[in-house]
Order: structure tokens, then sequence, then C-alpha cells
């Protein structure tokens, strides 16, 4: 529908994404606020059968085309701007990830239509559109007012709960047919899977992040020990991976994962703005330094100033104990 708020989902082998839930969640306040209906852009072959989880959405656009099925941004926003011309949305939210990066840039060249990645927050005033977005990973803020329709948003991870953009009701199914170039110029050669075996940080409930204050590698068992007793898993910060102490597959921050559990317990970890940036939205922060004024106490929900290599026996002593 002509004026609506479209929300790119991204899928990736059949999994939809939680940035995806987070930007329906912005999109449906956007929408309610600009009192017009929202829209989900799911693009991907045999993408109907997911379209039921995105009952945020008033309806759900399937662009059931098999050219969708690799991350290539060419394709999808040449593919994105056929509709976008066709039905004329006022704001396109996409979120920018590893998978999709570059596409929101692209539409907005495609269409002529302003673009603005790395926003946190968008919000209508006065008649036009501000966003806000960071810089240089999180060191900075800007804002954005955006005069111009429709405006392409690049989301950055964290904007919302994703929990916020999920919804049991069902929204209402459209296929939509989309026309994709036939000379392009990336090609996927292949995907590499990570290692077997390693588990997936940013699904974890619990994370025992260790930075350079553990002081050595043989240290690290003092940590592992209490992700074991709390349920948890062990990551770090990029001190610890470039050390070797750690794979990178472990590492939290700007150069490596975005991480959001219920628990992130932080020890020995000044709190850097590229460590922040991958674990400011946990849940539940507890910061744990012998520096009373690290910066990540300025951000920690619970901070405690002690030698983290005596506090975590004397944790997972006192957790094991709890659980009996
Ligand atoms: C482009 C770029 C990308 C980057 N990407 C990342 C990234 O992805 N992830 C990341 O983490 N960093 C990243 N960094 C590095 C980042 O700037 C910091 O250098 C790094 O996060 C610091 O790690 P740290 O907190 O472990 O170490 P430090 O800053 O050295 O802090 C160690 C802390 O331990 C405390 N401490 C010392 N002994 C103890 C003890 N016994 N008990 C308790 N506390 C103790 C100290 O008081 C100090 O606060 C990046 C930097 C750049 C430039």
């Amino acid at each position: 529908m002509a004026g609506s708020v479209w929300v790119v989902v991204e899928q990736w082998q059949g999994q939809i994404n939680d940035i995806s839930f987070e930007a329906l969640a912005l999109g449906r306040e956007l929408a309610d606020a600009l009192q017009v209906p929202l829209e989900a852009i799911l693009p991907g072959p045999q993408c109907s059968t997911l379209a039921g989880q995105l009952g945020c959405a008033d309806t759900v656009l399937c662009a059931d085309h098999a050219a969708l099925a690799e991350p290539i941004p060419e394709v999808h926003a040449a593919a994105l701007a056929d509709l976008a011309r066709q039905r004329q949305p006022r704001v396109v939210l996409v979120p920018a990830t590893n998978n999709v990066w570059g596409v929101s840039t692209l539409l907005g060249a495609i269409l002529g239509a302003p673009a603005v990645n790395f926003a946190i927050d968008l919000k209508a005033s006065d008649g036009a559109l501000e966003a806000r977005c960071v810089l240089y990973g999180g060191k900075l803020e800007t804002r954005v007012r955006l005069t111009k329709e429709p405006a392409i948003i690049g989301l950055w991870p964290g904007a919302r709960p994703a929990d916020q953009g999920r919804s049991e009701r069902q929204p209402a199914v459209e296929q939509v047919p989309v026309s994709v170039p036939s000379d392009v110029r990336l090609r996927l050669k292949r995907y590499i899977e990570p290692e077997a075996g390693e588990v997936d940080l940013t699904r974890e409930d619990i994370l025992v992040a260790v930075g350079r204050g553990i002081q050595s590698k043989d240290n690290l068992e003092l940590a592992e020990e209490l992700a074991q007793a709390l349920g948890g898993e062990v990551c770090g910060s990029r001190p610890v991976v470039d050390q070797g102490w750690l794979p990178l597959s472990r590492q939290v921050g700007k150069s490596g994962l975005t991480v959001k559990p219920k628990l992130y317990l932080a020890l020995g970890i000044s709190g850097a703005p590229e460590h922040v940036e991958g674990m400011k939205n946990s849940a539940l922060i507890v910061a744990v330094n012998t520096d009373p004024q690290a910066p990540i106490f300025n951000l920690a929900h619970y901070g405690v100033v002690a030698d983290a290599l005596e506090l975590m026996p004397a944790l997972a002593e006192a957790v094991r104990a709890r659980k009996g």
C-alpha cells in the first residue's frame, strides 16, 4: 500500500534473524505514529512458509524469487527498488548486518532517495523523520533529519528488544512479483561454516566474559569453572583473543560478536567503546574490576570492585553450593 512503513526481513537458511524482529518493533511504533500500515518485505524462495512469524506487521509481502536466496546486496536492492516503485512506501527499514550490508545504501542510490545507516532510533517529528545514528563504533551519536521520501534507514542491532517485534497474530500475506538484474557483478563462491562443535554465543543466556585483567591464559580455567557452575559460556575481550587465550569465535565487540544474554558477567574488562558495542544490550550486566574508575561501571547494572581472580572461584563455589 502506498505510504506505508516497510521492514525488510532478513532470513538466513529459513531462519528469521533477531534484528528483523527489532526492526519490526521500531517499524510498528513508527507506523502507528504516522497512522499508516506496517508491511514486512520477505525476500527469498518459498518465503511464505515464514510469513506467519511476522504478525507484528499488518501485511507480509512475499517476494518469492530464487535469485533472492543468496545475500547479494545488488540483487536484493534491485528487487526492493522494483517493488518500491510499484508501491511507494514512505519509509524502508533495512537491517544492517553482514548478510545484507550495503542494501540500504544501494537502494537509496537506485531510487534517488535519502539513505541513512547505523540508525538506532527513528521518530516522526514536525512533518519529517529524525534518525538517531551511531558513528565510530558508538563513540559519537548523530541526529539526521530526513525530509524526502521514501527514507531508507539501515538499522543497527539493538534499536528495540527483538521480543517486542514478535506476535502471535496472523498477518495478511500477499505474493508480490519482483524483477532482478540478469547481469550481476558479484557472485557468491562458497559459504564457510564455523568449526563444528563451536557454540553460538549470540544465543547464550549466560556469558562469563574475561578481559586482560585475568592476566594469564592459566586463569581462564577459573572462568570456565564459573561458567560451568552458572550454566553459561566463556567469551572475552579482544586482547584475550589477540593473545590466543580464546578463539576469535568467542570475541565480543566491534570486531567480534554482538551478544544479548540475560546475564553478562564482565571480569577484568575495562569497558572500551569497541567492547561495549558488542554487549551493551545484555539484559543484566555485572562488572568486576579492581579499578573503581573503570568505564565498564558506567554501563553495568551491578558493579563489584574486587580482584576477579579471587572472586571467580568463590562465586563458582557459592553457585554450586546453592544449586546443591
Ligand atoms: C578497530 C578496533 C576494533 C576493536 N574491536 C574490539 C572488539 O571487538 N572487542 C574488544 O573487546 N575490543 C576491541 N578493540 C580493543 C578495545 O579498544 C580495547 O583495547 C579492549 O576492549 C580492551 O580490552 P580489556 O578491557 O580486556 O583490556 P584493558 O582495557 O587493558 O582492561 C583490563 C581491565 O582489567 C582490570 N583488572 C586488572 N587486573 C584485574 C583483576 N585482577 N581483577 C579485576 N579487574 C582487573 C583493569 O583495571 C582494567 O580495567 C578494538 C579496537 C579497535 C581500534
